[in-house]
């Protein structure tokens, strides 16, 4: 199929829609059943659907500009952390149970408590789920010379499965994940890397060991993002040679987790895009 959408990482989370498929989803105004859904459930005050602008629940895509037939836009990867002057110590950074003034307090850093507020994470994800929903099974074709690779389900809710991705690679894209040799996918872990610093200002000691991207027999990839066994996997049963598959999430339960995994994904298609490219030349 004709490409109608890509992702790509670039040091931020790139979507590019192809300029047939702006012509189908733009304009979509605050009052369409979806986005009052969204609305509604989360309390955004502002959704913009100018596609020839910054756009989105509350601006959460920035428009990059033109890329050949596609529009470049980043869905801006926001920082969930938060500080407020921690109870225990009073905000003195000292350690409230130590005689001594030069203990520090081990609730804190320097008397500011990090708290994480998932809310400022909804804008954008919400943003993605009814993007990714308005391109899944588009009702037209687009013109671009480039295959589509990978199409995504992203889910948006507070709760158990609230920032869930899901999807299927094409054929060209299993087809690339089957050329390569086995084991670790390095660019793919950078990316999640990156957005998770992105979500959280750094990355625990705890969550080094939580990024994974391995690459197995017939192509099949599983990502990991810090978590609890958080990420996707391939849908075992729809996996047959020559084919595309599908692939389904495990445990991702926020926007942080849903932002890690497409970050991973769109590193996935930039290495796959080249590839593909390449061979097309050499033939
Ligand atoms: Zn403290």
């Amino acid at each position: 199929m004709p490409c109608w959408y890509e992702l790509s990482w670039r040091n931020g989370l790139i979507v590019r829609l192809h300029a047939d498929s702006i012509r189908h989803i733009n304009n979509i105004p605050a009052d369409d059943p979806d986005i009052n859904l969204f609305t509604e459930q989360f309390g955004f005050t502002e959704w913009s659907g100018d596609l020839g602008a910054d756009w989105g629940f509350e601006h959460s895509f920035t428009c990059r500009g033109v890329s050949g037939d596609f529009v470049e836009y980043e869905a801006v990867i926001p920082c969930v952390r938060e500080y407020k002057p921690c109870d225990m110590c009073n905000g003195s950074g000292r350690n409230p149970f130590s005689m001594h003034d030069d203990i520090p307090c081990m609730f804190c850093e320097n008397g500011r408590a990090s708290v994480i507020n998932m809310r400022s994470a909804f804008p954008v994800s919400a943003s993605l789920s009814f993007l990714f929903a308005r391109l899944r099974y588009p009702q037209f074709a687009t013109l671009s010379l480039v295959p589509q690779l990978m199409a995504i389900d992203a889910a948006a809710f507070e709760g158990s499965g609230g920032g869930s991705v899901s999807g299927v690679y094409g054929i060209e894209l299993a087809g690339y994940l089957r050329s390569r040799p086995h084991g670790r996918m390095p660019e793919i872990i950078a990316a999640m890397r990156s957005a998770h610093e992105k979500l959280f200002m750094r990355i625990d000691a705890c969550h080094e060991s939580g990024f994974k991207a391995q690459l197995s027999d017939g192509g099949a990839l599983v990502i990991d993002c810090p978590g609890n066994a958080t990420g996707i996997s391939p849908d075992f049963g729809s996996m047959k040679p020559g084919r595309g598959y599908e692939f389904v999430e495990h445990n991702m339960d926020t926007p942080m987790h849903q932002l890690q995994i497409l970050a991973g994904l769109a590193a996935l298609h930039d290495l796959a895009r080249a590839a593909i490219k390449d061979d097309a030349a050499k033939q």
